[in-house]
């Protein structure tokens, strides 16, 4: 094994390196959970696509870069390094834009997928319903067609950064007497549409991050539909794969934490000291960062020759969504009170930049498929243990 970059991805990695120190705000922007701070958002994915930079693994001919996974990982770790804004379009350039690129039609490709890109169309993700989160196969919002229509009644909830986003992709029931998976749609469609009610959820910052989502006799034309009708759950379980398998969380993100964490333990050695436990955690942090990261590399060089990527998937998100808690779990320890101080609190310094990232680490083990659900699939896939 030859564990060095080539010519080329060290020049690609200076390239992307540049372009970031010339364009990554000086100021960080506000959150992407108000209405300021997701316009701002909005703005630099517009600027991150003038440079072909909005998602590197595009093709070319789609304002990409066509770009291999390993250069993905290095772009990832450039972006972090460089301390670059959230990408508040996720779930559109990472999710649906690869789903899109695998089930549209050539119309879908052409409407949607260049204002993702530029950030003109920012995409929420409609699956979860009140009874269908981790049983996705209950989802009960119906989509019934009606000539050259689909009607949809029903409700979604949980549905992030819906309250400002442009479009939906969901899944719906098109066919009312269909049991679990049979019988499901997937729908594009704009939120601003007549009978369609968004009610903010707040998180535990206290910014609406979610919303729950109100249908009633919403009129989808049917050309918004990705995939054939009844196949929604193909459809789907593609995206998935996308969001459980590599790029949802990329390895550059927890070594950007564990980096930060080293840093927080450093300044605040003497009171960490008292209790060695809290040493052993900060270690152990940036090891697991470290272990993920090549292990990505493992997995990406496999992927880029044919493998598939399978339940490994859900190890990897297992791995991830625990080690961001063992990280900010260490920082709030090493801060004490202090921990505890909102971001916009006076006194805070720079102990505000953990409270946010310590909370959003608590919903790490639920979204994208709780890790109950992913023990559950390495039991059965992975170990062959009977069904839970
Ligand atoms: C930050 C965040 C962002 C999200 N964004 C979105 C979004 O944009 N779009 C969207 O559609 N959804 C989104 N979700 C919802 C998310 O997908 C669901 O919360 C998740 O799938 C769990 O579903 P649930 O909340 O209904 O819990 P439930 O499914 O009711 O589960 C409750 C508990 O029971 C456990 N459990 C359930 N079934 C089993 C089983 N078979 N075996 C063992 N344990 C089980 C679960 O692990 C969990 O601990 C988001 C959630 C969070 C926290």
């Amino acid at each position: 094994m030859k564990l060095e970059y080539t010519a080329a991805q060290r020049a690609f990695r200076a390239e992307i390196r540049g372009w970031l120190e010339q364009h990554v705000p000086k100021t960080p922007l506000q959150s992407f959970d108000t209405k300021e701070g997701f316009q701002q958002h909005r703005e630099w994915e517009a600027t991150l696509n003038s440079g072909h930079w909005g998602m590197v693994t595009w093709p070319k001919e789609l304002g990409g870069r066509g770009c291999d996974l390993i250069e993905w990982l290095i772009f990832e770790e450039e972006y972090w390094r460089a301390g670059a804004p959230l990408r508040v379009n996720q779930n559109g350039v990472f999710l649906l834009g690869p789903t899109l690129m695998e089930y549209g039609t050539e119309e879908q490709k052409r409407l949607f997928l260049p204002r993702m890109a530029s950030g003109q169309d920012v995409w929420a993700q409609g699956w979860s319903e009140p009874g269908a989160g981790s049983d996705m196969a209950a989802i009960r919002c119906k989509a019934i067609r009606k000539d050259d229509h689909y009607v949809i009644n029903g409700q979604k909830i949980w549905t992030t950064r819906a309250v400002w986003a442009d479009w939906l992709f969901g899944m719906f029931r098109s066919d009312p007497d269909s049991q679990r998976h049979h019988g499901l749609t997937f729908v594009l469609l704009p939120l601003n549409l007549p009978g369609i009610t968004i009610r903010p959820i707040r998180q535990l910052n206290g910014l609406p991050g979610f919303a729950e989502i109100f249908f009633d006799d919403v009129r989808v034309p049917v050309r918004n539909r990705l995939g054939e009708e009844g196949q929604g759950w193909n459809v789907a379980m593609a995206t998935a794969g996308f969001e459980r398998g590599l790029m949802l969380r990329s390895p550059a993100r927890f070594q950007a934490t564990a980096r930060a964490l080293v840093d927080l333990y450093r300044r605040n050695r003497v009171s960490a000291d008292a209790d060695p436990s809290i040493r052993d955690a900060v270690i152990k942090s940036w090891m697991d960062a470290e272990a993920y990261t090549l292990a990505t590399y493992r997995t990406a060089s496999r992927l880029m020759k044919g493998g598939q990527i399978g339940a490994e998937a859900s190890t990897n998100k297992i791995f991830w969504s625990e080690l961001d808690l063992l990280m900010h779990e260490t920082a709030m320890r090493i801060l004490g009170p202090l921990g505890e101080l909102m971001p916009e609190a006076p006194q805070v310094s720079d102990a505000g930049r953990w409270i946010d990232g310590f909370l959003f680490a608590q919903a790490g083990p639920i979204y994208a498929g709780t890790n109950e659900i992913q023990r559950n699939i390495i039991g059965e896939r992975m170990l062959g243990l009977p069904r839970a």
